[in-house]
């Protein structure tokens, strides 16, 4: 196995209280794995400090070995770590194939392409990415009208024509149908296994954690308390005891 990411006792202090409190873990190649944790656990802390849009207090960062603690996001993201966008503004009045377009265009250094030729030199291969994402029947219509989980098939289309091998997803289903969640996930699963690019996400729902995620690790006031397989996570007295009363977490072994 290879490994793309490991990060090493981070920790992020906001005024001496410590939001993320000595992380250490790593992702390998080909990897699906979840970061979850109640809410003000210091997930979404964590990914800022991997993206590089906040810097970490302490420890470091490595990208297939090296150091990328403290880089720009820009740097982060040029060593091949991507993560998905919100597609907002003049976005949304594009169709949905030119949303693919200018993400391919923007991959491959042609951001001003008013050249006609440019546009359809991408858009087979714009087609390829909505094949992935089962959005190709979608391609000539305005973002604006798809719905929400159209939405957000077509931002990780998007974000795959940076060819990413890692790819940060913070909370990719929120305000999507339980039914919408899983298919999604479903979807990046998919990804994983054809394409070998590694993901770390964050989630709520735990039936979607419990069914797709590789491994799964539980953050909990900053400090990581499980990192392994889903038996091991769910049978881990200290992951029980912090999601005692949600009890989301235990639906499918409590069915059983
Ligand atoms: P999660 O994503 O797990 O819900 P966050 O990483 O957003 O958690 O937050 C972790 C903790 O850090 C929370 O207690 C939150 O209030 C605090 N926090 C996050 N950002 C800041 C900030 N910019 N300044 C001060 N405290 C912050
Ligand atoms: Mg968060």
């Amino acid at each position: 196995m290879t490994e793309i990411l490991r990060v090493e006792h981070l920790k992020k202090s906001y005024d001496g209280f410590l939001a993320v409190n000595g992380v250490s873990f790593s992702v390998q190649q080909g990897e699906l794995k979840a970061l979850i944790g109640p809410n003000g656990a210091g997930k979404s802390t964590c990914f800022n400090m991997l993206m590089g849009q906040l810097k970490p207090t302490e420890g470091e960062v490595f990208l297939d070995g090296e150091n990328v603690t403290g880089k720009r996001p820009r740097d982060i993201w040029r060593r091949g770590v991507g993560r998905t966008f919100q597609i907002t503004g003049t976005y949304q009045s594009m169709t949905v194939i030119e949303n693919v377009q200018m993400a391919l265009m923007s991959h491959n250094h042609r951001l001003f392409s008013v050249w006609p030729r440019a546009w359809k030199l991408y858009r087979e291969e714009a087609f390829e990415f909505l094949e992935t994402v089962s959005m190709a029947d979608q391609a000539d219509r305005p973002c604006s009208i798809l719905a929400y989980g159209d939405l957000k098939r077509l931002e990780l289309a998007i974000a795959l024509c940076h060819r990413p091998r890692l790819l940060l997803m913070d909370e990719p289903t929120a305000g999507m149908a339980p039914s919408a969640r899983i298919e999604l996930m479903q979807l990046t699963a998919d990804i994983v296994r054809d394409q070998g690019v590694s993901v770390l996400f964050t989630e709520h729902d735990m039936d979607v954690v419990f069914a797709h995620a590789h491994h799964i690790m539980v953050l909990n006031r900053g400090e990581l308390i499980a990192d392994g397989d889903a038996e091991a996570v769910r049978n881990n007295p200290q992951v029980q005891e912090v999601y005692l009363g949600g009890g989301t977490l235990f639906k499918e072994a409590a069915d059983a």
